[in-house]
């Protein structure tokens, strides 16, 4: 039987530190991810792109940062079962989990970590007629290696994050990044649109604002992309890739159903301990909401932190624990 002291659910930059927290208080715990490999958003959605904000590193790429977290949590052994959804929970013993996978494996726990972030990746896409007939042969939802797009002709469409910063990544990559957007103000950080305003200026990005991609063309492979702009009348923009980022549509998938208290997506918490409606059943990481909630996983780290402390009080009632600094305890002397 496969049973561990906490069963973590997706192995994100979140579920991957709970293991450290966990372990620091000789909680053994299991992993189990939909996907094939480790590290969430970070690998699937932008391993080459560099994060700023992870305290202590000025710059690190999500790839690097996945590995640096599966080396940070090696010494506790953490086992995983990957490629496999958790598809239902139940309730066993009083305090004994059972959760089931689509491949029908049975993990049992105490505690039940749902770390599941954004659940199922599924991009949004513009309502463009023939947009499926060039997936894959022009048209990428997802950027994962900014490689690809060096020397090449790229049209991004959006006007949120991840659509300001592939526009500025790019800029130094590909042959040509043209950046159209609905409107002309971004939802994005302050700090890339004044970027991106800057290399538009410099002529190292085109951007045209009021505008849209309305049409497609190509034989066998995309080669221009229609532009509506101001209501003028189409033009075609030649180019190899157009990108249209307009962000993740949230999909819980089957944790809907496991009877928690769920609010636009997300799981409710208490931000005592990050908990759940269900006794035993915590939810930290993008997959949770409360009153000031950002999707960080700097904020995800500090709630799997709190979160452990709970979680050994909930598996050991009677034992007392006491708190200490991992550079005077070492992280084998917890
Ligand atoms: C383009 C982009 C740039 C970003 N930049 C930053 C940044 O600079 N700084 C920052 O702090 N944050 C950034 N973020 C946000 C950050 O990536 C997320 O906050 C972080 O990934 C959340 O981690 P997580 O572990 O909670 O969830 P995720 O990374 O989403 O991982 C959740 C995992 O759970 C798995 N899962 C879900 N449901 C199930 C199930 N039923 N069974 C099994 N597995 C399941 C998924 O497969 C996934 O692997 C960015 C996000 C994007 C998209």
């Amino acid at each position: 039987m496969n049973r561990s002291d906490i069963l973590i659910i997706g192995a994100g930059p979140v579920g991957l530190f709970t293991v450290f927290e966990a372990g620091l208080l000789k909680l053994k715990c299991h992993i189990v991810d939909s996907l094939a490999q480790p590290g969430g958003q970070l690998n699937e959605i932008y391993p080459k792109k560099p994060i700023y904000d992870i305290p202590g590193y000025p710059s690190i790429l999500a790839s690097d940062l996945t590995t640096n977290l599966l080396e940070q949590i090696a010494p506790f052994k953490p086992t995983f079962t990957m490629g496999e959804r958790a598809e239902s929970l139940t309730k066993v013993e009083d305090n004994l989990y059972r959760v089931t996978t689509n491949k029908g494996t049975e993990l049992y726990a105490p505690v039940v970590a749902i770390a599941g972030g954004l659940g199922s990746f599924e991009p949004r896409k513009p309502p463009i007629e023939n947009i499926a007939q060039y997936e894959d042969i022009g048209i990428d939802y997802i950027i994962r290696d900014p490689e690809k797009y060096r020397n090449k002709r790229v049209v991004i469409a959006g006007g949120g994050d991840s659509a300001l910063d592939w526009s500025i990544i790019l800029s130094d990559i590909a042959a040509e990044v043209v950046m159209i957007h609905r409107r002309t103000s971004f939802r994005g950080a302050l700090d890339s649109v004044e970027k991106v305003m800057h290399l538009a200026e410099n002529g190292k990005i085109q951007l045209i604002t009021n505008a849209q991609a309305v049409g497609l063309g190509g034989e066998g492979k995309l080669e221009f992309v229609a532009i509506e702009e101001d209501g003028k009348p189409t033009y075609p923009h030649k180019t190899d890739y157009f990108l249209p980022l307009f962000g993740l549509a949230p999909k819980l998938g089957p944790i809907a159903d496991w009877g928690l208290d769920i609010e636009d997506n997300a799981v409710k918490v208490d931000t005592f301990d990050y908990s759940t409606n269900l006794r035993g059943v915590y939810a930290i990481g993008d997959v949770n909401t409360y009153p000031g909630k950002l999707k960080l996983i700097l904020c995800g780290f500090h709630e799997a932190t709190l979160m452990v402390q709970s979680a050994f009080k909930h598996i050991y009632p009677e034992q007392k624990l006491s708190f200490k600094y991992t550079t005077v305890a070492g992280v084998n002397g917890f």
